[in-house]
């Protein structure tokens, strides 16, 4: 463990409002404790910033110092670059605000507001933006990377809802990023990750929302797989923007609507949400129905908040995790045999194969109009390895390998960094396709030393001259 002179931390103490927590402290476990279980890094100092005046004072702290610098959102990135080894941490835990102007339609938002937190503020005026599916996640990494979910269709990305952003640079310097103000920033910052500076603020444009949504589940036996998922791939070419359909394959957790004998068994839920009225989702609904025999449903009206934490139970934090993901644009035969095989041998009772459809507004924006590369994908699929025991590290992780193996071919090209694990840091250049090369021009303009590695990195320079 590094060692950092005595004197020199208690300097940083007198100059921030926030706290300094070291390996000694007794919160220090609890502060380095991040969402997949795989992770057990340990920081030298965790910084809990109080306020926007606290993060240039780390950030000089670290680069000063030769410290390995690490941001720390809602901790969910499954890589487990939120925290740094022997290095200095900035934890925005404590800085979860969310302020709403309704008449502007816009929500200005701190670093460490997790989905929860957003959709709390947002909903007390009826409105919304494109988030993710689980509400522990935090806001900052999610919209960094892109940021995808129920409203997606509807309304794109989350980083299409992104106004502008105050960024932190690698020289300490406090910048704004908008389409007006370092458009080229702004540029990067929307699906460019952590490589451009520190985000102290985001400002997001709203949408009417809710309050209530028609959302639930539908849960086909397992034999009936293909055939649900060939009228899905045709239903979804067609289907409303308001209306979202994700597939998951999986053994069915003991939930109250399924009977007892299908619990534990295999199954294809139909996760629905559909932003609308309740008789016309309702007519969606039976539509789907048709699809095979369902063996339970639960679907109805019911607040939009509680439809956002409706995955909660099942992701929750300190399982061990391993994920692979590819795009696709069309299900083919081939995809879904491949799918259907695969699912039939899930190694664990928590890991499950999703499909999320992400077709909409996002593919009518040019690839090139942000960093975002994905401006071509349809649906997205993601290998939820997820376990208990160390034990079944290979065995779990060898399995998700293989599925996304023998998945590759029929996939879209690219990938969604913040699905990426650990071991695909050399994967960056390809997953961002025709938009890697400026953003490592503006990774050379603005974090020429890299003092920002700590991500799905893109470093300032070609890779051949590192
Ligand atoms: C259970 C679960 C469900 C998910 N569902 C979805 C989903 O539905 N849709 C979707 O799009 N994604 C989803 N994701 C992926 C998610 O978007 C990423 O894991 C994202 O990185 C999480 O952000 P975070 O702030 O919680 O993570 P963190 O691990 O805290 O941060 C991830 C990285 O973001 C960067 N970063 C964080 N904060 C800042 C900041 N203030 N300034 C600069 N850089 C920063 C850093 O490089 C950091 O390493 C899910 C993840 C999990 C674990």
């Amino acid at each position: 463990m590094l060692h950092l002179e005595k004197k020199l931390i208690e300097e940083l103490k007198s100059t921030i409002a926030g706290t300094i927590i070291l390996p000694d402290d007794p919160t220090y476990n609890k502060a380095r404790t991040i969402w997949n279980g795989m992770i057990d890094k340990k920081p030298a100092l965790i910084v809990q910033v109080a306020d926007t005046q606290d993060v240039p004072v780390a950030v000089n702290f670290a680069r000063k110092n030769r410290l390995e610098l690490s941001v720390l959102g809602g901790g969910h990135h499954i890589a487990g670059n939120s925290l740094a080894e022997n290095g200095l941490t900035i934890d925005f835990s404590n800085m979860k605000k969310v302020q709403v102007d309704p008449e502007k339609r816009r929500a200005y938002v701190e670093p460490g507001a997790t989905l929860a937190d957003f959709d709390k503020a947002t909903q007390a005026h009826g409105l919304a933006t494109p988030t993710g599916i689980n509400s522990t996640t935090g806001m900052a990494g999610l919209t960094l990377g892109g940021g995808f979910g129920w409203l997606t269709r509807q309304y794109g990305l989350t980083v299409d809802n992104l106004v502008s952003a105050d960024v932190v640079s690698a020289g300490g310097k406090a910048i704004k990023a908008s389409e007006e103000e370092n458009p080229d920033l702004f540029w990067a910052l929307r699906g460019g990750g952590g490589n451009f500076g520190v985000v102290t603020g985001f400002e997001f444009n709203l949408h009417n929302m809710g309050p209530e949504v028609f959302a639930g589940l539908m849960v086909f036996p397992f034999h009936q797989a293909k055939n649900v998922l060939r009228q899905y791939n045709e239903f979804s070419q067609s289907a409303p923007r308001e209306l979202n359909v994700w597939v998951v394959l999986r053994h069915a957790p003991p939930l109250p609507f399924l009977p007892d004998d299908v619990h534990g068994k295999m199954v294809l839920v139909l996760a629905i949400f559909y932003n609308g009225e309740a008789d016309k989702g309702e007519k969606l609904v039976d539509f789907l129905r048709g699809f095979g025999n369902p063996v339970g449903e639960h679907t109805g009206m019911q607040p939009y908040t509680q439809w956002q934490q409706a995955f909660d139970p099942l992701l929750t934090p300190g399982l061990r995790n391993y994920w692979k993901s590819h795009n696709f644009e069309t299900v083919t035969d081939e995809l879904i045999g491949s799918l259907v095989k695969f699912a039939g041998t899930i190694p664990s009772p928590h890991t499950e194969i999703f499909l999320g459809s992400i077709s909409g507004l996002q593919n009518e924006i040019p690839a090139e109009a942000t960093a975002y590369p994905l401006r071509h994908a349809r649906y997205i699929m993601n290998v939820h390895g997820r376990w208990e025991d160390e034990s079944d590290d290979d065995r779990l992780i060898g399995w998700a390998r293989e599925v996304y193996n023998a998945t590759k071919p029929y996939a879209a090209g690219g990938a969604y960094v913040n699905f990426m694990t650990e071991d695909e840091n050399n994967a960056v250049a390809s997953a961002y396709g025709a938009n890697y090369e400026r953003l490592v021009a503006l990774k050379q303009k603005f974090d020429p030393e890299n003092l920002f590695h700590m991500n799905q990195n893109i470093k300032p320079k070609p890779m051949a001259s590192t």
